[in-house]
């Protein structure tokens, strides 16, 4: 193992973001841990593939359904939000290009 090892309070002190303890966590990763919380990197990010796996497709179809049944509010608040961050610049050739590539 490479990593130099830290104990957190050293790494509390030296302002780093994570430290690295060289023993396992609770799930049995080896690698570093955030300062802030002492919860392991491979653990966090896990946790939040698995989260946002899970959420991905239910948030998906949650929003096509809402989109089909309120299919012209939908498009009001597309309208409304893209002005919102691009006032309507009639004299910007970009404007258009810009609208689309947004959306992409
Ligand atoms: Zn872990």
């Amino acid at each position: 193992m490479s990593k130099e090892i830290i104990v957190r309070r050293q790494a509390k002190y030296l302002g780093l973001k994570r430290y690295f303890t060289g023993k396992t966590c609770k799930n049995g990763h080896i690698d570093e841990r955030y300062t802030s919380d002492s919860r392991c990197v491979t653990c966090v990010r896990e946790t939040h593939l698995a989260n946002y796996d899970k959420n991905k497709e239910k948030m998906t179809e949650r929003t096509r359904q809402w989109q089909m049944d309120n299919h012209e509010q939908y498009l009001e608040n597309q309208r409304r939000h893209y002005r919102k961050k691009n006032p309507y610049k009639p004299w910007d050739k970009n404007y258009y290009r810009s609208r689309t590539d947004e959306s992409s």
